[in-house]
């Protein structure tokens, strides 16, 4: 993988990340900016439904699937 991705979200590149082995994903490319609106409007989102569970999504793309981009849902360590 050459090619340097950027998020369209805040304009970071995006970093390699290797999905777990059993959600048959390979390698994804995810926005790990914490001040991407992408992931703090995610945060809003998903906290107005569930305040017990912190989690978040992150902008990804998968590169096995043509650059899809999807939500790659992410724990929190801390608020
Ligand atoms: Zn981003």
């Amino acid at each position: 993988m050459s090619e340097k991705r950027l998020c369209p979200h805040c304009g970071q590149p995006l970093e390699a990340w290797i999905g777990p082995p059993e959600s048959g994903w390979g390698e994804l490319l995810v926005c790990n900016n914490n001040a991407c609106v992408y992931y703090t409007g995610s945060l809003n989102d998903i906290r107005y439904k569930d305040e017990d569970n912190h989690l978040g999504c992150r902008y990804a793309e998968n590169p096995d699937n043509g650059y899809a981009p999807f939500a790659l849902l992410a724990w929190l360590p801390e608020v």
